[in-house]
């Protein structure tokens, strides 16, 4: 079959590579003018870091990521409030377990396909209209094209979505934050292999040292008003206001985002969907059913999403209905149940109150406690699926 996919993430390149597999013609529609790089840094581990291992990216992947050897929250003061060595979160993984840019995570799965699969960067799916033998998919630069299926794996705020199924608001759970995150050259300090956070009410910022001398920074806030403003000047002014008083190096980090043109900003929101197809047209991956960066396994649960629905296809023969439906079957309780833990999590990232903070600091020190980190860590860790094996 002729299947456009619409972003070329995560799971737009995963569901390509597997699609080509089992014998399929798929075609990536990008909307960035290149493949997006760099981005915020992503732990990597689970259900997705099995299927690059069956697709034969793990050394890849490896080599790209970092291999964290603690997590340290600081005071205003720069001083260590509470350290955590990351050993006991590769322990819980049996070792596989990477920290990686996501575009760097993105791109090694592309790489595995680029010369195989046409990819259409710079554009984006205006209309669907879906006929008993296919799809006339029409764009907002290229000439319309048939295709025998749709699959919209373009994000949070999937444009497939919105196009396929009818428009509710209900299906976004905004949980509450704001994130941003930018990759600055030749700042300092830098702390190897350290992910270094620091926490006001509301609000933290972290930053990790990256090759070449980059450095990464991550913004969570709370906010009431999930609308986005607008332009980047605008959010960076954003950043001003709520961590230009905050203290520690924020004024510096402040200043030195100032100087980037590519800041990610996002609302922190879960996609919540009664079905993830309709007719000819299938979501996978944060389109279908964001967890959001609180669950921390969003990029595996995409190239699980894409895997599982790339030999759903194989083996039903033609038979998409059969094919969405069997997807969905698999991974919709696993995923549902990623979404309701991912919820509990919202004090850690964006602890509301002074005393939630130290309070933090006090659970990340007892974890230096073998016993209680297993205990509590390697149930979190812990995915509770099988992937099944397809004949691709
Ligand atoms: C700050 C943060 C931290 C995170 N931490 C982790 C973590 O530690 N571990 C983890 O596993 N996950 C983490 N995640 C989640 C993870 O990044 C996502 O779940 C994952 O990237 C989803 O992959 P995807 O391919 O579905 O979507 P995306 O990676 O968002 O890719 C969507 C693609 O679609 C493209 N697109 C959008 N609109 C259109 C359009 N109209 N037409 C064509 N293309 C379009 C976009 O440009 C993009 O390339 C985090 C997320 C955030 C925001």
């Amino acid at each position: 079959m002729k299947i456009a996919i619409s972003g070329a993430g995560v799971a737009g390149p995963t569901l390509a590579y597997w699609l080509c597999r089992g014998g399929h013609e798929p075609t990536l529609i990008e909307r960035a003018p290149r493949f997006r790089t760099g981005g915020y840094l992503i732990d990597f581990w689970g259900v997705g870091y099995r299927v690059a291992q069956r697709m034969g990216l793990e050394p890849a992947i490896r080599a790209a990521g970092y291999q964290l050897e603690s997590l340290r929250s600081v005071d205003v003061d720069g001083r260590t409030l509470a350290s955590l060595p990351v050993d006991g979160f590769r322990r819980a993984a049996r070792g596989e377990l990477v920290s990686v840019a996501r575009g760097d995570l993105a791109a090694t799965v592309y790489d595995a396909i680029r010369n195989d699969v046409e990819t259409i960067f710079d554009d984006s799916i205006t209309a669907m209209h879906e006929r008993s033998d296919g799809v006339s998919v029409s764009f907002a630069h290229n000439t319309t094209r048939d295709f025998d299926l749709v699959v919209g794996a373009d994000g949070l705020h999937s444009n497939v979505r919105r196009l396929a199924f009818t428009q509710n608001p209900a299906i976004e759970h905004y949980l509450g934050c704001l994130v941003a995150a930018a990759v600055v050259d030749d700042y300092q300090p830098r702390d190897d292999l350290v992910y270094v956070t620091f926490s006001r009410p509301g609000r933290s910022v972290a930053r990790f040292s990256l090759r070449d001398n980059r450095t990464l920074f991550l913004f969570v806030f709370r906010s009431d008003q999930r609308d986005d403003p607008l332009g980047l000047d605008q959010r960076k002014a954003l950043l001003w206001r709520e961590f230009g008083d905050a203290g520690w190096e924020c004024k510096q980090i402040l200043a030195a985002v100032d100087a980037v043109d590519d800041l990610y900003f996002d609302t922190v929101s879960q996609i919540r969907m009664d079905r993830w197809s309709r007719g000819r047209v299938a979501l996978v991956g944060d389109a279908a059913a964001c967890v959001s960066l609180l669950a921390g396994e969003g990029t595996g649960l995409a190239m699980a999403g894409a895997y599982v629905l790339a030999g759903e296809l194989m083996c039903a023969h033609g038979d998409y209905r059969r094919a969405f439906s069997a997807y969905e079957k698999h991974l919709r309780r696993f995923v549902e149940g990623k979404q309701q833990g991912a919820g509990k999590l919202l004090p850690v990232f964006a602890t509301e109150t002074e005393l939630g903070i130290r309070i933090r600091h006090l659970v990340m020190r007892a974890m230096s406690f073998r016993p209680l980190f297993d205990l509590i860590v390697s149930r979190t860790l812990r995915d509770d699926i099988e992937l099944p094996d397809y004949p691709m």
